[in-house]
C-alpha cells in the first residue's frame, strides 16, 4: 500500500534523526548470513574486537532479535542500559569498543522475545536513532540471519552503508541460502564487501595438517560465480566454543591459532574502506 503524505513526512523525520545520530561514524559494516549457526555472531564479535585491537574506535550493534549472542560472547550478560537525557548509553566493553544488544533488554536469558513485526522494527530504530554512539571509526552490525523483515528493517533504517560481510559455511545447504542473501543485497543495492567461509576446514593442533571437512572451496566458488569478493576461509578451532562459553573473544586470546590468523587475513581488506 503506498504511503500517505503524513506517513512519508514521519519517515523523512525518522531518517533525518538516524542520519544525525550516526553522523560521526566513518564506516558501517553489516554482518549477514543466509541461515543461523554458520558463525555470523562469532565473526561479527571477532571483527569488532580485531578492529579495536588495530587502534580503531568501534561500535558493535547486535540486532539478532531472536538469538542475541553478543552479550554472552563478550561476557556482558546482565548489564543494564543507562540513559542520559534523550539518549541510551552503549555498554563499554573496553575503551575503544562500545556494545549495544537486544540481549540487554531481556531480563531472563531463557525467555524468548515474543515481539510482533512493528515492535522489532521500533527497537532496531531506537538502536540507530537514540543510542549515543558518538565518534566511531567503525560500526559493526550483527544482523538477524536470513533475508526476512528484520535484516530488511536494518538495511532500510541505516540507509547507505559501506556494505555487508556475508558469512557462510561450505555445505551445499548453507551455500543455497547464502545465494539468497547475495540476491537480497543486490536487490537493496547494498554493496557486498565480501564473503567469509567459516568452519571450512580443521587444522590438526598436533600435526598441523588441514582437513576439509565439508568439501573445499564452496564459498570461494560461490563468490566467484556471483562476482563478489571472497575475504577468506576460517578453519574450525575446538577452542572456539569454550572461549565463547567463557565470554572471551577468540581473536585477542588465541593469537597463534590458524583460525586467528585466518580472521586477521579475512578482516584486513576492511581496514582499507
Ligand atoms: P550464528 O551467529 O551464525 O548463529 P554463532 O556465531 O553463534 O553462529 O556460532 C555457532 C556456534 O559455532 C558457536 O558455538 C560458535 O562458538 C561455533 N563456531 C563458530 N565459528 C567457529 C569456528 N571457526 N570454529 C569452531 N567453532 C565455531
Amino acid at each position: 500500500m503506498p504511503l500517505n503524505e503524513e506517513q512519508k513526512n514521519q519517515m523523512r523525520a525518522e531518517q533525518a534523526q538516524i542520519k544525525n545520530n550516526l553522523k560521526d561514524i566513518k564506516h558501517q559494516i553489516l554482518v549477514l548470513s543466509g541461515k543461523g549457526g554458520v558463525g555470523k555472531s562469532s565473526i561479527a564479535v571477532n571483527l569488532a574486537v580485531w578492529l579495536s585491537l588495530q587502534g580503531k574506535k568501534v561500535g558493535l550493534l547486535d540486532v539478532d532479535i531472536h538469538g542475541p549472542s553478543v552479550p554472552k560472547l563478550l561476557h556482558l550478560e546482565g548489564r543494564r542500559l543507562q540513559g542520559s537525557q534523550d539518549k541510551i548509553e552503549p555498554v563499554a566493553y573496553s575503551e575503544t569498543l562500545k556494545v549495544m544488544s537486544v540481549g540487554f533488554l531481556i531480563q531472563d536469558e531463557n525467555s524468548a522475545l515474543i515481539w510482533r513485526g512493528p515492535m522489532k522494527h521500533n527497537v532496531i530504530k531506537q538502536f540507530v536513532s537514540e543510542v549515543a554512539w558518538g565518534e566511531l571509526d567503525y560500526l559493526v552490525v550483527d544482523c538477524p540471519p536470513g533475508t526476512g523483515d528484520e535484516p530488511l528493517s536494518i538495511v532500510q533504517l541505516l540507509g547507505p552503508v559501506d556494505g555487508a560481510v556475508v558469512v557462510t559455511t561450505p555445505q551445499q545447504l548453507a551455500i543455497t541460502d547464502v545465494k539468497k542473501c547475495i540476491t537480497f543485497c543486490k536487490q537493496l543495492s547494498l554493496p557486498i564487501l565480501g564473503v567469509i567461509e567459516n568452519m571450512s576446514s580443521f587444522v590438526c593442533p598436533h600435526c598441523k595438517q588441514r582437513t576439509d571437512i565439508f568439501g573445499d572451496d564452496g564459498g570461494r566458488q560461490m563468490a566467484q560465480d556471483h562476482d563478489v569478493p571472497f575475504l577468506g576461509s576460517i578453519p574450525i578451532d575446538p577452542a572456539m566454543a569454550p572461549a565463547a562459553d567463557a565470554g572471551q573473544p577468540f581473536i585477542g586470546i588465541h593469537n597463534d591459532s590458524p583460525t586467528s590468523q585466518a580472521f586477521s587475513e579475512a578482516f584486513g581488506p576492511l581496514l582499507e574502506l
